[in-house]
């Protein structure tokens, strides 16, 4: 039997459009020669709503090379969501040539909602700072996530390997013979630029800076594969699970999230593994497991005490993201699964695909775009989601 002809609506071709990731002019062209063949829904128009990001994109503000949102508070009104600053936190994410900032929502209900964006601006304290004033951070006061390296623009650090690298303590990080013996280290009680290895004003207050849980897994990773026997089938068998990967990040222990979300998985690791190694993977994916993620156990000082024993017995540095586990357990959220800087890695694929989109022509016009997409398009699906996540 021969089914019927379906025409598409305007939402179906919207989600074609978008899904094929064509450009703004190609997806009028698809549009309008559908249309002139008889072949769309009578309610699709023809030209794709082109004032749509209006909407949103009147919040937006441009200076320099930076796209910001100039009033928080009126754009979640209009998005439709109440917009209380302690149920958001600022992910910022940053490369050498850009910076992006967007709110993740705590618990992850709400789709994100991004707030400064330039593919222009390298990251350093003094962007960093110009982008906080650009969107009034002082005003929301806001939790704030990244990595490691932004912390340090935060709190107006040196970059590098420096002598004291921790926000809240003078840890010594060059005192090797001391790193697993000593963790109570002097708190930093001030930061005065040309002291301590503090070079600027810090830009927050160190109570709203949240640990980055991916990031200490990393890590753990690095300082794990680099005590490794090179030789051995346990270093073998993870190298032939990335062959792509070059041998010198393998050797170096540098690893992407999913990238040991695999290793994590792959049972026959731990059989290839000497005893020692073993020992201290086990312990690595129980502080993973049982800290690091959506669940916190109730022994999970005991897991991370152990970690820490298994390390040293493998022969693994203390690195500064060590640390933080190894001193610091009680900055720690007690939440880490529903205000992690994980979920930040989404923004960063949605926000590419729009970037593709508009060809390098980012402005307060794309970040409308870019919401008025997402907002269609979640709310509904982050509506219904429970609370429980997987994260990894
Ligand atoms: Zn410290």
């Amino acid at each position: 039997m021969i089914s019927e002809p379906h025409f598409p609506s305007q939402q179906e071709l919207n989600d074609l459009v978008r899904y094929m990731g064509l450009t703004k002019s190609n997806a009028e062209l698809l549009t309008s020669r559908l249309k002139q063949w008889n072949l769309l829904d009578s309610s699709c128009r023809c030209s794709l709503s082109r004032k749509r990001h209006e909407r949103f994109s009147r919040y937006f503000s441009v200076a320099g090379s930076l796209c910001f949102c100039s009033n928080v508070d009126n754009l979640f009104e209009e998005i439709g969501i109440a917009h209380d600053p302690k149920e958001w936190r600022l992910f910022i994410d940053s490369s050498s040539q850009s910076l992006k900032c967007v709110l993740l929502n705590n618990g992850n209900q709400y789709p994100s909602i991004p707030v400064g964006h330039s593919v222009q601006m390298r990251e350093d304290y003094k962007n960093v700072k110009f982008l906080l004033e650009s969107i009034n951070y002082v005003r929301y006061n806001w939790q704030l996530c990244g990595d490691f390296k932004m912390i340090g623009f935060l709190k107006g650090l040196q970059g590098g390997y420096t002598k004291h690298s921790c926000f809240l303590c003078l840890w010594n990080s060059r005192a090797d013979t001391e790193h697993y013996s000593r963790k109570d280290w002097p708190e930093r009680t001030f930061f005065v630029p040309g002291t301590q290895n503090v070079k600027h004003d810090p830009l927050v207050d160190s109570e709203k800076i949240l640990m980055p849980p991916l990031h200490i897994k990393l890590g753990l990773v690095k300082q794990f594969v680099k005590a490794m026997n090179k030789d051995g089938d346990g270093f073998q068998r993870i190298s032939a699970l990335f062959p792509f990967l070059s041998e010198a990040k393998k050797k170096a222990g540098i690893f992407t999230g999913p990238q040991v979300r695999l290793m994590l998985q792959c049972k026959e690791l731990e059989n290839k593994m000497t005893m020692r190694e073993a020992e201290a993977w086990k312990a690595f994916r129980e502080v993973v497991n049982f800290f690091l993620g959506s669940k916190r156990s109730d022994d999970y000082k005991v897991l991370v005490n152990n970690l820490m024993e298994e390390y040293e017995k493998l022969g693994c540095c203390i690195s500064l993201k060590m640390h933080y586990l190894n001193s610091h357990l009680d900055f720690f959220s007690p939440n880490m699964g529903d205000v992690s800087e994980e979920h930040g890695e989404r923004f960063h694929q949605d926000i590419s695909d729009m970037e593709r989109r508009y060809q390098g022509r980012w402005s307060c016009n794309m970040m409308g775009d870019y919401l008025w997409s997402i907002i269609r398009e979640d709310f509904s699906v982050h509506r219904r989601k429970s609370r429980k996540q997987n994260h990894f």
